[in-house]
């Protein structure tokens, strides 16, 4: 018997596209494309149509584990409880942090960080999130004064000129991917470009591909600025009235070297004229911008260009960031990063603390920045925090440095993790493992790159004694003595916090969906997808910005002068540059994906791009496996030989965990470097050693 469909939403990228779902007896999970959900009207890419094939219970966890071994949710919340009561008492509130993820819920990431910075009163919350667009965040609010994305997905398709940077969109988009394949089909007049140092399957559809060196986005922007002033491409009238910083950062563009991009006078100028010439221009950025160690300084650079022509929150305008995570968006608007508050509010202004300490009557509130992921391990390492509870993320893969994060997990005193399963790398260090409710089980919301709030609904029961992260974090929270954590319901807490969301709106902030604090519980229920701005008055917006109102004190944007950062020397011993990234059919450390035997079919193993002349150089052929070497840590991968990555490039997929040795974890090899603005590591540049495995 075939269960009528469920309108829920995909969990494996920032496109956020609505599924069908329904459970049938005969052959268990099936999925389509919801035709209604604005984000992807039907379309499914392989990891979103393979999702009844990852949702197996094979290796679920069933009920909590205290050091291995099976034990009851008591002990388990009590230990929990306990040794976080017992080292805030000892060491104080900053000994203690969460890592979670932006695969939560927005209402599990409510409750966490409710619990990290108004109860125990530390911002010691940071996210997988932080890997993945921290610097757009960063970006954004210097220039906006908030984390606004301005457009929306249908500026892709209205645009006459859609420059991806940064992004290979066609395996880690690709529902959007689709969606500006199918408007250039209608409309060849249509121009795509594409600026990547790689040459990624999203080139096939770029009428222009600036190959240009890795790093040197600010020096493009920047000549592009320049261009744009000199060629009377300014509006003057909209920098007039909105913009403040143009004449500062004109002279930094002016004093730019574009060659130093690597690109050609005539590349350079085509681009230029192009961009210029090109009214209705959308410029979409994601890794390759935000995972740098100046990568808040190239969003600005490109935010620059679009705050000098006026193109910005009109209907085929603008910047556009596209999210990696489903659920990103999401734990930005919760504050769920050590360097907000919830809704968009600001942690350093201590109106905007009075205003959510309030609001919570909550007994404390963090004062100051949390950790960022890469310093919050760091300090595990060094003894300074003590108690750990990492939610639904596997950092021992994922994060920089990957040993060096798996030697502090080992080492800290006490380690909590919630997670689907007991052997993830993460989970086998925890001395306390919580069975947590997984997609298709769980209910709540998520928001999407272009501010779409849709719900995740459950599609059948939760396995073994596994519960709802929201639950889980409440019961901790109250065997901690703190009230304020009686939720029964998704719905109580969606409604917490878009009462939340007005009192940031008071506060003069973007995020606002106080229209939707009343909610009732079957209108939660049955809640289609929503873009947000929804005000107390019901009144919604789709773009921002196109007529000023930026939500600085000055109601004006900011133009920052950003300087192209001299090339880093690359050292004799290490001479090829590492650069990671997904590939189009897993999701992060495969945990799920790799259940599902069609998606290993796209590429079955780790593997590592390599230049034909640096193989022949190498003297690597096609499949060899190649060790290697990195200043922290060593991998093997199997030599993929193409021109796709410039001599002296190389690239990787981040995906692998190496079980059994540390053949495919690429994390390892990158440095725990990190834009000093936004916290978010360079993931995209480790210098590194190859050589015959
Ligand atoms: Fe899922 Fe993203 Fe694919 Fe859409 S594009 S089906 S959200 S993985």
């Amino acid at each position: 018997m075939t269960q009528q469909p469920i309108c829920t939403t995909c969990p494996y990228c920032g496109t956020g596209c609505g599924v069908l779902a329904s459970i049938d007896g005969a052959v268990g999970l099936k999925v389509k494309g919801d035709p209604d959900h604005p984000a992807n009207f039907g379309r499914l890419c392989s990891k979103g149509s393979a999702l009844g094939e990852t949702i197996i219970p094979d290796g679920r966890l069933h009920t909590p584990q205290i050091n291995g071994q099976p034990a009851s949710w008591d002990a388990a919340l009590d230990m929990v409880a306990d040794a976080f009561s017992t080292t805030i008492a000892k060491h104080g509130p900053d000994s203690v942090a969460f890592y979670v993820s932006g695969q939560l819920l927005t209402e599990d990431y409510y409750v966490a960080n409710k619990l990290m910075k108004g109860y125990i009163g530390s911002a010691n919350i940071d996210t997988n999130s932080r890997l993945c667009m921290a610097s757009t965040v960063a970006g954004q609010k210097r220039a906006f004064g908030t984390d606004t994305v301005p457009g929306t997905y249908e500026d892709l398709e209205l645009a006459d000129l859609v420059v991806l940077t940064g992004s290979n969109l066609a395996w880690c988009h690709p529902v959007l991917y689709q969606r500006i394949v199918a408007a250039k089909a209608a409309r060849p007049s249509m121009k795509v470009v594409v600026i990547d140092p790689r040459r990624t399957a999203t080139c096939d559809l770029a009428d222009m591909h600036l190959a240009l060196k890795p790093g040197t986005d600010v020096a493009l922007f920047n000549h592009l600025l320049n261009q744009i002033n000199d060629l009377g491409a300014v509006d003057a009238q909209f920098v007039s009235a909105h913009v403040s910083g143009f004449a500062d950062a004109l002279d930094v563009a002016s004093a730019t070297d574009g060659s130093v991009t690597g690109l050609t006078d005539s590349e350079l100028a085509a681009f230029a004229a192009l961009w210029i010439g090109t009214e209705k221009t959308v410029t979409v950025f994601s890794q390759g911008i935000n995972q740098s160690d100046h990568g808040a300084d190239k969003v600005n650079a490109i935010l620059n260009c679009h705050l000098a022509t006026g193109r910005i929150g009109k209907p085929g305008c603008g910047p556009f960031s596209v999210t990696g995570q489903p659920n990103a968006m999401g734990g930005r608007e919760v504050g769920g990063l050590a360097n907000m508050l919830a809704a968009h509010l600001d942690i350093e202004n201590a109106t905007h603390r009075d205003a959510v300490q309030t609001f919570w009557s909550s007994p404390t509130m963090a004062k100051h920045q949390g950790l960022k992921a890469v310093d919050m391990f760091q300090a595990i390492s060094e003894g300074k925090i003590k108690a750990l509870w990492v939610m639904c993320t596997n950092p021992v893969v994922s994060l920089p440095d990957a040993d060096a994060v798996k030697s502090a997990i080992a080492g800290c005193d006490f380690v909590a993790v919630s997670d689907l399963s007991a052997t993830t790398d993460t989970a086998v260090l925890a001395d306390v493992v919580l069975p947590a409710t997984g997609w298709g089980e769980k209910d709540g919301t998520v928001t999407n790159s272009d501010r779409t709030i849709s719900r995740q609904r459950a599609l059948m029961s939760p396995t073994g004694q596994s519960r709802h992260d929201w639950e889980i974090i409440s019961d901790v929270a109250r065997r901690m003595g703190y009230e304020g954590f009686d939720y029964e319901t998704p719905a109580q807490i969606f409604r917490e916090h878009a009462q939340l969301s007005g009192v940031a709106a008071n506060q003069g902030k973007d995020f606002d969906i106080s229209g939707l604090a009343g909610i009732s519980d079957a209108d939660f229920e049955a809640l289609q997808p929503t873009r947000w701005p929804v005000r107390a008055n019901g009144a919604k917006s789709d773009r921002f910005f196109a007529d000023g109102g930026f939500f600085t004190p000055t109601k004006r944007a900011n133009m920052l002068p950003v300087l192209q950062p001299a090339p880093k020397e690359q050292p004799a011993a290490l001479p090829y540059r590492l650069n990671t990234g997904r590939i189009r059919d897993q999701w992060h450390t495969m945990t799920r994906t790799a259940l599902a035997p069609r998606l290993n079919q796209h590429y079955g193993e780790p593997f590592l791009e390599l230049h034909p002349e640096d193989a022949l150089a190498l003297g690597l052929r096609p499949a060899d496996l190649a060790l290697v070497e990195s200043l922290y840590g060593t991998t093997i991968l199997r030599v993929l030989v193409t021109d796709r990555v410039a001599p002296g490039s190389v690239f990787a997929p981040i995906h692998w965990t190496g079980e059994t040795s540390s053949a495919g974890r690429v994390s390892v090899l990158v440095p725990p470097s990190t834009d000093p603005t936004s916290g978010q590591p360079d993931s995209k540049a480790a210098p590194v050693a190859i050589k015959p495995y």
